[in-house]
């Protein structure tokens, strides 16, 4: 059964629905909010994907990121539903047990078939732009119908999809811990302080200018942690350069230890989440 609806709200562009999710948050401050568009905000500092090694204690992460138990494989981050084909050279993996590795998979399809629906305002397969996401629908018509059964249209053709947040929120906590242990060598096992999930084009530009700056900016507190020596993020912040492209368009993220263990990322350049620990 699709959840009830914690926000929606549409715009009609170019003769085609493009429907907003809504924000959820751990603590509580579920809100509904509405197209405040905040475009021309970009990016600070990019890096497309390439090969950085971890020089950091790997001890740390010899465990499955997700529970700490037995590492039986290794799991991509970010998920390659989440990409489209071909994959960007040196795709990172961080070790997962099994049933860590496989129990993410449907709430990762859900994921990416919702935003992908939810950007063409529909889940008709000739509206849907991802190849990827067409299979997935076509292959699997109990999720085809439960997305069908999400989308809402007003009378004046406003289009809008129900989230199920508890899924959208078991996929950004899945991605954001491998992500913080492979960029910062820091494996967090604990409940997070907070998980934040909105649209990009929901964020008023304060929000998004804050979204997108890097730690260096000047914009977040200043407390002066760097990551681990020898890590990933360490080795990007030598180099200027914190957000991390795994493919344009498609996928990217940002780590810091600057204010808490903080990582962003941002779906198909649509979804933006952030999870924060204390
Ligand atoms: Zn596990």
């Amino acid at each position: 059964m699709v959840a009830d609806a914690v926000a929606v709200a549409v715009v009609a562009a170019t003769g085609r629905f493009s429907a907003f999710l809504s924000s959820c948050h751990s603590e509580g401050r579920c809100s509904r909010r509405f197209g405040t568009s905040a475009r021309g905000i970009s990016p600070r500092s990019r890096v497309t994907m390439e090969n950085i090694q971890n020089y950091a204690d790997k001890r740390q992460i010899a465990s499955c990121v997700h529970c700490a138990g037995e590492t039986e494989s290794r799991d991509h981050v970010p998920s390659k539903v989440l990409l489209d084909e071909p994959y960007p050279m040196e795709l990172p993996t961080v070790p997962a047990c099994q049933s860590c590795n496989e129990g993410f998979s449907l709430d990762e399809e859900y994921v990416a078939c919702l935003v992908e629906c939810t950007l063409a305002g529909s889940v008709k397969s000739d509206d849907i732009q991802r190849e990827k996401v067409r299979k997935i629908l076509a292959a699997k018509p109990a999720l085809a119908a439960r997305l069908t059964k999400a989308r809402l249209e007003t009378l004046s053709g406003d289009v809008s999809f129900a989230i199920e947040p508890d899924r959208v929120q078991h996929v950004a906590l899945k991605l954001a811990r491998g992500h913080a242990a492979f960029e910062l060598n820091e494996p967090q096992f604990n409940e997070p302080a907070s998980v934040t999930i909105l649209p990009l084009t929901l964020m008023n530009v304060e929000e998004r200018t804050r979204f997108e700056s890097s730690p260096a900016s000047g914009i977040w507190p200043k407390v002066g942690i760097w990551p681990e020596v020898g890590s990933r993020a360490m080795q990007r912040i030598v180099t200027g350069e914190f957000w991390v492209i795994v493919q344009p368009k498609r996928y990217r993220y940002l780590t810091s230890v600057d204010d808490g263990v903080v990582i962003r990322m941002v779906l198909s350049e649509y979804l933006g989440c952030e999870v924060r620990w204390d």
